[in-house]
């Protein structure tokens, strides 16, 4: 597999299963487990990572968009498959969403009235704004809204928020005064008489970080894919003497070498002759640039792996192509693996190193991966 595509993701199914096994074990039996796999699974293989996933246990799955539960849907007739981003022309795309194990997030009043119109009806989230100012029904209006969703008999089974900065910092006060805030929604929904509401407001690190923010499912994304959502949750973690274990990332993105060539010194090396070589070199090609998902900042710096060694990135990255200095790993021929994140030998390139290379963080190094490339699920 993967031979004839420039590159190839492979999935480590051991290290989904690790990760959720260690949610599961973090959240209890009272919480469910939403396999957050939004934007290509963070750019690990929708259909793929789904599979592990719900092999894993994993109890519903969690998408941006109706386009992405229409996907799972086609894979998996009954899993409940949470929608989260708002949906363009609500009233259009409707009539697609009448599965009642269809969760839908929504944001006003009027998308309740468009869906409930649905029969079978999908269940129906209500999103509060409780210090994101994203999405969501303004936590002050909570009140207001209960009794007007009362009034008009529409069906609500779930309420949910966002956090905004849980992986910002190691001090969480705005988080708490989030969480304060929706647990007094929640209340206030109750007393207009929705009791069974189901309630969800954490993502990887407000599900590690807050016992009280798990509630009745948490939504995973970053950690089920086994990275961190940043240090300061590992640090958050450690500061607050709480163990959660560790993650095990599961993918390894790998390409081959195309081109083999031996520079002399003085040589330039790519668009704009931003290098120069300073000794005869020999320069490997790779068939992965900026379409591809390398973030160009990595001009000129980061490295891949080859045969175990580092292989530093010489002059830009091109659209479709980059240059490696292979000139201490002597061995190397046409078609041998290169590694652009995961292990080789001793050695690891993180989706972290990239982030910290370019000034990004793990989330957009990995959902960048083209799309189109084979995802291979191994072990
Ligand atoms: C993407 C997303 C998540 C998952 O967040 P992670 O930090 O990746 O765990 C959870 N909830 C909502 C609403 C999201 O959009």
């Amino acid at each position: 597999m993967g031979l004839v595509s420039s590159s190839t993701v492979y999935l480590s199914r051991s290290a989904i299963s690790h990760n959720i096994a260690l949610f599961r074990k973090l959240i209890g039996p009272k919480s469910k487990f939403t396999a957050v796999v939004k934007s290509n699974a963070y750019g690990h293989g929708l259909i793929e990572t789904a599979t592990m996933a719900l092999g894993a246990g994993a109890d519903l799955l969690a998408v941006n968009s109706v386009e992405e539960a229409k996907r799972l849907r086609v894979a998996f007739p009954k899993t409940i498959i949470l929608i989260m981003g708002s949906i363009p022309s609500l009233e259009t795309v409707a009539s697609s969403l009448s599965d009642e194990n269809f969760w839908i997030l929504v944001s006003r009043i009027e998308e309740l009235e468009i869906l409930s119109k649905l029969s079978p009806t999908p269940k129906l989230h209500l999103k509060v704004n409780t210090g994101m100012s994203r999405l969501g029904i303004s936590y002050e209006d909570a009140e207001l809204v209960a009794k007007e969703i009362f009034a008009k008999k529409l069906p609500l089974n779930g309420i949910a928020t966002h956090f905004a900065s849980t992986e910002d910092f190691t001090e969480h006060s705005h988080s708490m005064l989030q969480l304060e805030r929706f647990q007094k929604v929640i209340h206030q929904f109750e007393k207009h008489g929705f009791i069974d509401l189901v309630c969800h407001c954490a993502s990887s690190a407000s599900a590690m970080l807050f016992a009280e923010a798990r509630m009745d499912l948490v939504r995973v994304g970053i950690s089920l894919y086994g990275l961190w959502p940043s240090l300061e949750t590992k640090l958050s973690l450690s500061l607050m003497k709480k163990e959660v274990g560790s993650l095990k990332p599961a993918l390894t993105w790998k390409t081959k070498i195309q081109h083999i060539q031996e520079l002399p010194q003085g040589s330039f090396v790519g668009y704009g002759s931003t290098y120069k070589t300073t000794h005869p070199t020999k320069l490997a090609v790779v068939p992965v640039g900026y379409y591809e998902g390398l973030n160009r900042k990595l001009s000129n710096s980061g490295y891949m792996l080859v045969a175990g060694e580092r292989a530093k990135i010489l002059g830009r990255i091109c659209m479709n192509m980059t240059m490696l200095d292979i000139t201490n790993i002597p061995e190397t021929k046409i078609g041998d693996d290169v590694i652009i994140i995961g292990k080789s030998g001793e050695e690891t390139v993180t989706a972290d190193d990239h982030a910290t290379w370019t000034g990004t963080i793990n989330y957009e190094v990995v959902t960048k991966i083209l799309d189109s490339f084979p995802r291979v699920i191994v072990d």
